[in-house]
């Protein structure tokens, strides 16, 4: 008789981790599948972006990253000369967190076992049928053949996932035409600023800081982008390569992972097949510029989390998982149409080193800059209303609000210390506000056929927030977007 889960999760890189998180905090009984027998030591990704700190933040959990990495107040677009600046963005987190994947890994799977997940490493699943009430997943574990059951199975497999593959979901893109090299080394001379990019007629090198005395150094080479994905790096192709962009080699030696990566990008066709879900990679893969393909499986994980676990364990229908699809699908859209345009700026004919600096030139202008920032940092990803009854208010609802992501601000009590917003989501719950100063007007009713866990809250508008100023209350979502928000 096979097991009985509420969730399978397939794959423990962060996105399946950080799923297995949330519905563990919401009391879901959930256990992650995983192929390999360890942690995987080399880190693909080095950042964490605004957003994604913001999403830890929502959990209480920021603390545990930010004391792991370092912080630069800029990002950056195609490695162009003019960099992104975080620092004037609107949140409590403008800067891009430098943090080894692996490190983002180790926390997130300590975050899990805390909440009681088990991860069940050495475990490769090989085959997946969807019932009416259930999927069946079989595979090989380190002790021979398994076979469980869900209620529902998340891919979260990563970029050749065989979830995606068995529910029959499309993956449709174009291939690799071309790659590029990274190598993690030590510097003998390393370069003076922390961060810096280098491109001109002979090809792109970006230079990053990854750990004390290791830096990262990626490179895009013409007369290398050829080069097969399956053929190995080595230190003297990374350094002759470093040599003729840069004139120098930066002294580089030790090197800890070189490794080769190129630019196929795909979107699967559809996020949900009846009883199975796609998160992270296995939804979307792209060359990986801007820093941008972790960060973006930590926010779908974040959007499907609370979601699922609502239909498990409080009744909603089953349509509100459709609501992922719709919600995600077109971030995941304009995730590859931002790295793609990036692909085709990292190039080093004379038409694309003009484009480069006609952009740089434009990046100059605060506004556009600023637009950028948000978009790469994630900070602009707004929901279009979210097909849930409102509370029942006797004022007017507001348009313009629902789906908008909200940033941590304090919230003044009548006669207790501030709180901030994010702690009242701490919990994963949802959050129901009452705005305003008359302390005994009743907090509106909530029943949207349902039982979502609600944290009930009345505050005083921040005299800082002018955009707040006439507001009566909003109904917040677990993910710290607004449902929707009504009049005083
Ligand atoms: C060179 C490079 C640099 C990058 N830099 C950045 C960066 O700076 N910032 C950023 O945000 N992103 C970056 N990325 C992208 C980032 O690494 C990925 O987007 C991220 O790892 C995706 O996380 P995931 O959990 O969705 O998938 P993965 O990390 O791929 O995890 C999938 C997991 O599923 C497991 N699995 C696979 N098949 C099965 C199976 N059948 N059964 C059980 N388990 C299975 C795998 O072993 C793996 O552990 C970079 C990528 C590359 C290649």
């Amino acid at each position: 008789m096979a097991e009985v889960l509420e969730v399978a999760v397939v794959g423990a890189g962060p996105t399946g981790l950080w799923l297995a998180c949330e519905l563990a905090l919401a009391g879901v009984r959930v256990e992650v599948f995983e192929r390999r027998a360890e942690p995987v030591r080399e880190s693909r990704a080095l950042t964490l972006h605004p957003r994604s700190l913001e999403v830890l933040a929502l959990r209480g959990l920021e603390g545990r990253f930010l004391e792991q990495g370092r912080p630069l107040p800029t990002g950056h677009f195609a490695m162009l000369d003019t960099r992104l600046d975080f620092s004037v963005l609107d949140t409590r987190f403008p800067y891009t967190l430098f943090i080894p994947q692996a490190v983002t890994e180790a926390l997130l799977e300590a975050r899990a076992r805390e909440l009681g997940v088990a991860v069940r490493r050495s475990h490769t699943v090989e085959a997946l049928r969807q019932e009416r009430d259930g999927v069946e997943l079989e595979g090989a574990g380190d002790t021979g053949a398994f076979r469980i059951r869900a209620r529902f199975v998340v891919g979260a497999d990563g970029a050749r996932s065989a979830v995606r593959r068995l529910a029959g979901i499309p993956f449709p893109g174009t291939d690799v035409t071309r790659t590029a090299m990274l190598g993690d080394v030590t510097l003998g001379a390393p370069p003076s600023q922390p961060a810096i990019g280098i491109s001109n007629a002979r090809g792109g090198v970006m230079v990053v800081p990854m750990a004390p005395g290791i830096h990262r150094i990626v490179v895009n080479d013409p007369l290398r982008e050829q080069v097969p994905l399956r053929d190995p790096v080595t230190l003297e192709e990374l350094r002759d390569s470093v040599t003729r962009i840069t004139g120098r080699d930066f002294a580089m030696r030790e090197p800890r992972w070189l490794s080769r990566f190129g630019n196929e990008t795909r979107l699967a066709e559809r996020y949900r097949e009846g009883r199975v879900l796609l998160a992270g990679d296995a939804a979307h893969i792209h060359f990986p510029a801007g820093g941008q393909g972790l960060n973006v499986g930590l926010q779908d994980a974040m959007n499907l989390g609370w979601k699922l676990a609502a239909v498990v364990k409080n009744g909603a229908p089953e349509a509100l998982l459709d609501s992922y699809s719709r919600e995600r699908r077109p971030v995941g859209e304009a995730l590859l149409t931002n790295t793609r345009a990036q692909t085709a700026l990292m190039g080093a004919t004379e038409e694309t080193l003009a484009l480069r600096s006609l952009l740089s030139d434009l990046l100059r202008e605060p506004w556009l800059n600023r637009q950028l920032a948000n978009n790469i940092g994630a900070l602009d990803v707004g929901y279009a209303p979210l097909e849930v009854p409102a509370p029942e208010v006797d004022t007017p609802l507001l348009p313009g609000w629902s789906g908008r992501r909200l940033a941590d601000m304090p919230l003044p009590q009548e006669d207790r210390a501030e709180v901030p917003l994010y702690a009242a989501l701490h919990a994963g719950q949802w959050l129901l506000l009452g705005l305003g100063t008359d302390s005994s007007r009743p907090l509106p009713r909530w029943e949207p056929g349902w039982r979502p866990p609600v944290t009930r809250l009345r505050t005083r508008i921040p005299a800082a927030r002018e955009d707040l100023q006439g507001l009566g209350g909003m109904l917040v979502r677990p993910d710290g977007h607004v449902a929707c928000a009504w009049a005083a």
